[in-house]
Formats: structure tokens, sequence, C-alpha cells
């Protein structure tokens, strides 16, 4: 055995460590969607980040409310993944003169971010299926279902208006 055991021995570890990754995101997530919700000039769109953050709210308090289920203490891991996305979004957004354009680069700016927590609720919810913990999967259930209704809309509004505009 190793004299300093690393810290994610069990599948029971990862499951932990990856709460800490998803609750550090959605933390971000929402000090960030105020910023996107001012970048957006598409009224639909600003209403639907209005939305997200509302949501986002209940995820991060149905996080806890895991945490607490599982018997371990709220945390957060620092999430590079997230940081990226956000820190990409930034970037992208300051180089966008036109606003219609800019609409679709917050599109699909949010778009990412909604993918990067799909993937992780979706392993999370396997994981806490595995370890026998189907109340704590049901919960992270909702936090994906919003995520992936979220990113449904933002599909439909890209192609329904949005594009056309900033073409
Ligand atoms: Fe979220
Ligand atoms: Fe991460
Ligand atoms: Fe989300």
């Amino acid at each position: 055995m190793a004299l300093f055991s690393k810290d994610i021995q069990t599948l029971d570890d990862l499951f932990v460590h990856q709460l800490k990754d998803i609750y550090y995101a959605e933390n971000r997530i929402l000090k960030n969607l105020p910023s996107m919700m001012e970048k957006a000039s598409n009224p639909e769109l600003k209403q639907g980040f209005q939305t997200h953050l509302r949501e986002t709210e209940g995820q991060v308090e149905r996080l806890k409310q895991v945490f607490s289920m599982h018997g371990v203490e709220i945390g957060s891991v620092q999430c590079p993944a997230i940081d990226g996305i956000l820190e990409e979004a930034d970037e992208v957004a300051s180089e966008v003169e036109d606003k219609q354009v800019l609409d679709a680069a917050l599109i699909a700016a949010a778009q990412a971010v909604e993918h990067y927590e799909i993937t992780r609720y979706g392993s999370l919810i396997a994981w806490a299926q595995q370890l026998g913990r189907n109340d704590c999967a049901a919960v992270l259930q909702q936090n994906l279902d919003e995520e992936k209704a979220t990113d449904k809309k933002l599909t439909s509004l890209a192609e329904s208006r949005v594009n056309r505009s900033a073409a």
C-alpha cells in the first residue's frame, strides 16, 4: 500500500468528489448568469437566462440536500472545465460587436455550459444508483431534467429566431 494514499479510493469517493465539482460549477454559473442576461438583447433569451437563474438557485439547494442525504459535508472542488467554458464565453462575447450576433454567441456559450452539466449529472445519477442511493439519484435527476429542458429551449430559440437575425 502506498504511504500516501490517493483521495479517491472508491466509487463512493468518486461520487462525492464529482458532487463537489458540480456544486462548484453550479455556484459559478449562478454568479455568471446575471451578466449573460445583461448582454442578451433578444427578450426571450433574456427571459430564458432569468428563468434558468431561478432554476439554478433551486439546483444548488438540491445539491445541498444530496450532500446531507449522503451524510457528507457540503463542499466544493474547483472545476477547471466550467472555469474554462465561462472564460471562453466571456472572451468570445467581448469580441462581438453586433447585438444579434452576440445573442447567437451567448446561446452557444450557454449550451456548452448545459452540456457540461448534463454529462456530470448523467454520471452522478448512474453512480448513485449503483451505490444504492436511489434517493440521491432522484434528486439529481430533477437537476438533469432542468438542464436538458434548458438546452432544448436554447436550441429552438437559436433555430427559430436568433440565428436568422444574426445572419
Ligand atoms: Fe445547473
Ligand atoms: Fe469539473
Ligand atoms: Fe444549467
